[in-house]
């Protein structure tokens, strides 16, 4: 659905150049939810506004849906805009309209839809973010949460492909951005539509995307899978990113086991085998003891998953861990 070739962006301040996006190139699957995760002024807002082109390139190619967006005049710029939502981390609203306005606007704006047509639309809409009652309300009167379902409600009008989400979620407390992402997910899987998000927030990945790219001074450092970044992540940001979502310090901390005996195993369980009573049975089988050093279970996206960092005693520590494997466990020696 989005491919980048070699596209870049700099931005002159004070005739020095600053590469907000050094060449990348991106691919995004139709229907997929990809995650741009990145501390501050790691380039995510210029690769996601590159797609709507709110940012110019400064170089490179940019197809979406088989057409070269960079090559667009301004009036197919404008037709292709409306394929292309996008819901902002402080909302965006207007202030002097009510709810329902605030989302017709789009429709007005492009003029294609008479009067009848559009207020049809606006009330669907509104049932499908949940704000069928409050249709007459202005902004002012609503909580951050129920302001970001207008946002998505209003990027949605026009039926795009696409949604850009900015920093979506960055204002809301913990519960109402678990709400809003569960809606996004919903939106994704019913409308088929492909979302692009940008955060500096793992868990933020972890809940909704289906694959994510970790930004870093304009370079994309590590893409993949969530499951695999977020379970074996290879560069330092993103091992931050995820220690940090796990709320148990540096990765350097996590480390130090030197007055651990035996050999230290790091277990992924995903999917099925993560509820299984596997380590209890290997444990018998193999009279290997094992202490657990550090642990965390839970769900990415909807597949359940957990991580296990196991010291294992005893003659059979290696064929504890090929039984492991057989049973489809993931096992990393960490030391021997
Ligand atoms: P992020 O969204 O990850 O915080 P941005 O894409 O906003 O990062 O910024 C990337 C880099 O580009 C930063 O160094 C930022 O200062 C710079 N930058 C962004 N927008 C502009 C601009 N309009 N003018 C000059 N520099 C900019």
């Amino acid at each position: 659905m989005i491919s980048f070739h070699q596209v870049f962006k700099s931005y002159f301040v004070k005739g020095r150049e600053v590469a907000a996006l050094k060449p990348i190139d991106l691919q995004i699957a139709k229907g997929e939810v990809f995650g741009l995760i990145g501390h501050s002024g790691a380039g995510k807002s210029t690769l996601l506004r590159l797609i709507n082109r709110l940012e110019e390139p400064s170089g490179g190619k940019i197809i979406i849906d088989g057409e070269e967006v960079t090559a667009f005049t301004k009036t197919e710029l404008r037709h292709f805009r409306q394929q292309v939502g996008m819901i902002f981390q402080h909302f965006n609203l207007l202030s002097s309209k009510t709810v329902a306005d605030n989302i017709a606007l789009p429709l007005r704006l492009a003029g294609s839809l008479p009067e009848a047509k559009i207020k049809a639309r606006v009330t669907e809409l509104l049932a499908r973010v949940g704000l069928s009652e409050h249709a007459q309300k202005y902004p002012a009167q609503l909580s951050g949460g129920q302001k970001q379902r207008v946002g998505i409600a209003r990027a949605l009008s026009t039926n795009p492909k696409i949604l850009l989400c900015d920093e979506a979620t960055s204002a809301l407390d913990p519960q109402t951005t678990a709400q809003v992402l569960d809606l996004l997910a919903e939106i994704n899987r019913e409308l088929g539509l492909t979302i692009v998000l940008i955060t500096h927030e793992m868990d933020v990945i972890r809940r909704v995307c289906d694959r994510v790219a970790v930004m870093d001074a304009g370079v994309i450092v590590e893409r993949g899978d969530v499951t695999e970044v977020f379970l074996h992540p290879q560069h330092q940001t993103t091992q931050r990113f995820v220690h940090e979502a796990e709320g148990d310090g540096s990765p350097e901390q996590q480390q130090d086991f030197s007055k651990v005996q035996g050999r230290i195993v790091r277990l992924t369980f995903l999917g099925d085998s993560t509820y299984s009573p596997i380590l209890g049975q290997v444990a018998r089988d193999t009279h290997v003891d094992y202490s657990i050093l550090s642990g965390r279970i839970g769900r990415i996206k909807d597949t359940p998953c957990g991580q296990l960092m196991v010291a294992l005693t005893g003659d059979k520590a290696e064929q504890a861990e090929q039984q492991l494997r057989a049973a489809g466990v993931d096992v990393e020696v960490v030391r021997t």
